[in-house]
């Protein structure tokens, strides 16, 4: 679905030159859910931006369904970012003078689709989420698991093939933690959309198919097969 090839990464400020990512090599599969751990710093928001079309590479490419993503147009590039690509954040990032369903609704909207069918699509987004009694309740009404679960809807509305989302449940309780990757994970099977969760949590990063580890820059492959000890 997307392939990370030879990315690296500096950041220049004045006379500080810093390489954040150093030759890293990632695919994603169809409708896999991969989980991206490893310390603060090392890495792996810069890596999921560049995944995301929101940060260049210094070199390097990302190929998604056999475009490059970075040699395209901006307006080509907008078009994979908004209909092929979902995005969650650690802070939900809801717009808060809005209700749970107008922000799941907004993306789509945005793409110009019809305001009828979308909000129907985004009911039953919501309700796939739990949400279907909090349809009329803004962000402020919500605890914070509904809020990251209204998020995950948002991030749907698109149907994208990719979802990437960086530290979701950063700032949950274990259990509203745990019960939103149930959900992803949920989702991911049900829909067969692709999840990539950045995590520092080492025991929701082990529910995903797969788990990388970045350090210090490099992406170290960390398969949960060969981690079990079970070649197969
Ligand atoms: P965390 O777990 O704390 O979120 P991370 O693994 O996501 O960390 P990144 O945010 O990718 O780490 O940052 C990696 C390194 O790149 C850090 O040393 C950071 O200071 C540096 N960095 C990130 N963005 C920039 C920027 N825009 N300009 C300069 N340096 C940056
Ligand atoms: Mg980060």
């Amino acid at each position: 679905l997307l392939e990370v090839k030879n990315v690296s990464k500096r950041f220049q400020e004045g006379s500080i030159d810093t390489q954040v990512l150093k030759d890293v090599d990632l695919q994603v599969f169809k409708g896999e859910q991969l989980a991206i751990v490893g310390t603060s710093g090392s890495g792996k928001s810069t890596l999921l931006h560049i995944m995301g079309t929101l940060d260049r590479p210094t070199s390097g490419s990302v190929i998604m369904l056999g475009e490059d993503l970075y040699s395209l147009s901006a307006r080509r590039q907008s078009e994979v970012r908004n209909q092929d690509l979902g995005f969650i954040y650690q802070f939900h990032h809801l717009l808060p003078e809005f209700t749970a369903l107008e922000n799941v609704s907004m993306p789509a909207l945005i793409q110009g689709r019809n305001r009828k069918e979308v909000e129907a699509e985004a009911t039953a987004l919501l309700e796939r989420v739990g949400l279907g009694h909090r349809l009329t309740h803004t962000p402020a009404e919500m605890s914070g698991g509904e809020r990251q679960r209204t998020a995950i809807a948002r991030a749907l509305i698109n149907k994208p093939k990719l979802v990437l989302a960086d530290e979701p449940t950063g700032n949950l309780d274990a259990s509203s933690g745990e019960a939103v990757y149930e959900l992803i994970q949920e989702l991911a099977n049900q829909l067969g959309t692709a999840f990539v969760v950045v995590t520092h949590d080492t025991k929701l990063a082990a529910r995903m198919d797969r788990q990388v580890q970045m350090k210090d820059g490099y992406l170290q492959p960390q398969e949960r097969a060969s981690v079990e000890g079970n070649v197969s």
